[in-house]
């Protein structure tokens, strides 16, 4: 298997500074919270740090990544927001030797998670919304859920999310509100 610092080297030659330093963030938060919650902390640490590997991945290059691995054509009609977890997953495949199933699915579902989500699905899930370097309305109440309940920390999130998307008019892929839906009621 790749080495993290190996794994580090390719990651600098695809993303900028900025979303790097999110990738260590999201690691060490995923790591913290499979402590937490009494997760495999190295399949943690190493779907965090990738979680973003694919997010500069040209609209071009997904569009041939869908047809390539012949996946649902009803992703054509959404973007990168969508396309670097649910396709990402092939391009990590393709250029990095990691087919741990459980560390792949975690990243796949990192932006609209699941209807069942795996412990470390959720891990990812909410350490990418609570990682140190993020700041915006409500990061502070989510890190608080999250050291008491990761499904009300899913819930939070998923909650907070749909609603955002709804308020700036953006589509919401199925599979978020599915997340929703199965979720929500962690906040009662
Ligand atoms: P990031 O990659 O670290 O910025 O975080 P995420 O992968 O969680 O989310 C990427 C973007 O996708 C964010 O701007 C989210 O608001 C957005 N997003 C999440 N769910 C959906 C959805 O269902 N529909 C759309 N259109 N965007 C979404
Ligand atoms: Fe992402
Ligand atoms: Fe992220």
């Amino acid at each position: 298997a790749i080495s993290r610092e190996d794994l580090l080297a390719k990651m600098a030659e695809q993303m900028s500074k900025k979303r790097l330093e999110h990738s260590l963030g999201v690691e060490a938060a995923a790591i913290r919270l499979a402590k937490r919650y009494g997760a495999d902390e190295t399949k943690a640490g190493l779907a965090g740090l990738l979680h973003d590997y694919a997010k500069e991945v040209s609209d071009e290059d997904f569009l041939a990544l869908i047809d390539k691995y012949q996946l649902d054509s009803d992703l054509k009609n959404w973007g990168n927001n969508i396309w670097h977890g649910v396709v990402g997953i092939y391009k990590i495949k393709e250029d990095l030797e990691l087919s741990d199933a459980e560390i792949l699915h975690s990243i796949e579902t990192h932006t609209v998670g699941s209807k069942e989500m795996s412990l470390l699905d959720k891990i990812i899930y909410v350490a990418d919304y609570i990682e140190d370097g993020r700041d915006f309305p409500g990061v502070g109440e989510a890190r608080e859920i999250a050291t008491s309940s990761l499904d009300r920390a899913v819930a939070y999130e998923t909650a907070r999310t749909v609603a955002f998307l709804a308020q700036k008019a953006h589509p919401i892929y199925p599979q978020t509100i599915e997340t929703y839906n199965a979720y929500i009621s962690y906040l009662k």
